[in-house]
């Protein structure tokens, strides 16, 4: 019989990849806090409604990447592709909004989407994100880019790039699509067959083709930031000049429209030339029309998600982290030894040292080895005669030295 593998586009995450991702947790998680942002955990499964109606049925993500599946109850649920969709559906929901004020949540965890599986894309992946809902002040959309920003330098990441762009509002958007429409329709029938299916469909998605061609004909599409009304183009020029403020370099890319329906305005990424095809480790903008659109009330907002396991990849290609070593490798042998071993051991630990209890019962070379191996500073060593006396050998392992002392006096000693 064949063993089970994990599902096609599923990653186990390994105790030796998993230190990136305590490290990468931790180091995130703090910057957040200093910026105030507040954690939120909202349900892996929703309504599919909830996503078709927040991040667009035209878009890839709807059209063809979800998990969506029949429950016992005949409703249709959807494994989450994204997290800002649940986000807005919790603030609505519990009326986070009562407070009148700005509300700056974050979250984590697993995302699903039916994607090609390949080096830095998976079916089962992990975002981190952040929202910041309630202002419509340029200031906000370049604080959520510079706590973006502040993270993967913190996380020593290098080689990244900020890509620009804004979307302007619905009604820049229209007048745009339409002067993209009437400029590709001539082109039609040399354009990569999605892009043919889009020109009709979600036309702003055509830009971002990863198809050679279109690309060619997409270098001379009409530039959106031509199409923004007044108020759009202060509120970009205001974000650019912001940026300026802070040292924040970046890259004007009238190309970058980014997958979901919802943005309006600032629209940005930040890629990786460290990455091959899977460039993007960040991407976000503002959403001003998602929480009316999901049934609340009119509220501007802005957020980003950073993709996980790509941030791992780069990580992993800075630095090794190794796996923290015990501070003590314990050897037994014989039973009451083995047992008081046992005992001795737990009030080690509750004193504050990481204990590694050789559980083999094999000879005593054999355990040496084994603590040898296991990185420990020190290998206790109890056998019947040690349990007699009361005594306990103390070996250090970079020196070999060896000295019998008393139980008692065994947290003393180790503690100095
Ligand atoms: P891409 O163009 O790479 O498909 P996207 O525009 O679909 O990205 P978003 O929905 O903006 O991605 O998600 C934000 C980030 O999440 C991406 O920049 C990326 O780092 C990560 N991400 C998205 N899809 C996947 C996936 N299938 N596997 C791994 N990471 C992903
Ligand atoms: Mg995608």
């Amino acid at each position: 019989m064949d063993n089970i593998q994990a599902i096609r586009g599923t990653k186990d995450i390994l105790p030796s990849e998993v230190i990136y991702w305590q490290y990468l947790e931790k180091t995130v998680g703090e910057i957040l806090a200093k910026a105030n942002y507040q954690e939120i955990r909202t349900p892996i499964f929703e309504q599919t409604s909830l996503f078709e109606r927040g991040i667009g049925e035209a878009t890839d993500v709807v059209g063809k990447e979800m998990y969506t599946f029949t429950d016992r109850g005949e409703r249709s649920i959807t494994l989450r592709p994204e997290g800002t969709a649940g986000v807005v559906r919790s603030y609505i929901q519990h009326k986070l909004f009562a407070s009148g004020g700005v509300e700056r949540l974050w979250y984590g965890g697993a995302m699903f989407r039916y994607e090609r599986p390949q080096a830095g894309r998976q079916r089962q992946f992990h975002q981190i994100g952040l929202e910041l809902l309630g202002s419509k002040a340029a200031r906000a959309d370049v604080e959520v880019i510079a706590v973006a920003c502040d993270i993967l330098k913190t996380l020593g990441l290098k080689n990244l790039s900020l890509q620009l762009n804004s979307v302007g509002s619905k009604e820049d958007r229209q007048t745009y699509r339409q002067a993209l429409v009437d400029y590709l329709t001539p082109y039609k029938d040399d354009l990569d067959s999605d892009s043919q299916d889009r020109l009709s469909r979600n036309p702003l998605r055509i830009l971002d083709s990863k198809d050679q061609k279109t690309q060619e004909i997409a270098k001379n599409a009409p530039n959106i930031l031509d199409y923004l009304g007044d108020d759009s183009r202060n509120h970009f020029e205001k974000v650019c000049s912001l940026l300026n403020d802070l040292n924040i370099s970046y890259q004007l890319n009238p190309r970058l429209v980014r997958g979901l329906d919802y943005y309006t305005h600032t629209a940005f990424e930040i890629q990786s030339s460290d990455l091959g095809a899977q460039a993007t480790v960040c991407g976000g903008g503002r959403y001003d029309g998602l929480v009316s659109q999901l049934g609340g009330l009119e509220t501007p907002a802005i957020g980003w998600a950073m993709g996980i396991e790509r941030l791992i990849l780069l990580l992993e290609q800075l630095q090794p982290l190794k796996p923290q070593n015990p501070d003590i490798y314990f050897v037994s042998r014989g039973e009451k030894a083995e047992n008081q071993a046992l005992i001795i051991a737990q009030e080690l630990r509750h004193t504050g040292f990481k204990v590694e209890l050789d559980l083999t019962g094999s000879n005593f070379a054999k355990q040496f080895k084994r603590g040898d191996r296991s990185g420990a500073k020190i290998c206790l060593v109890l056998g019947d005669s040690e349990v007699e006396q009361k005594v306990i050998q103390v070996k250090d392992l970079k020196t070999s030295e060896q000295k019998t002392v008393s139980q008692k006096e065994l947290i003393k000693l180790l503690s100095n």
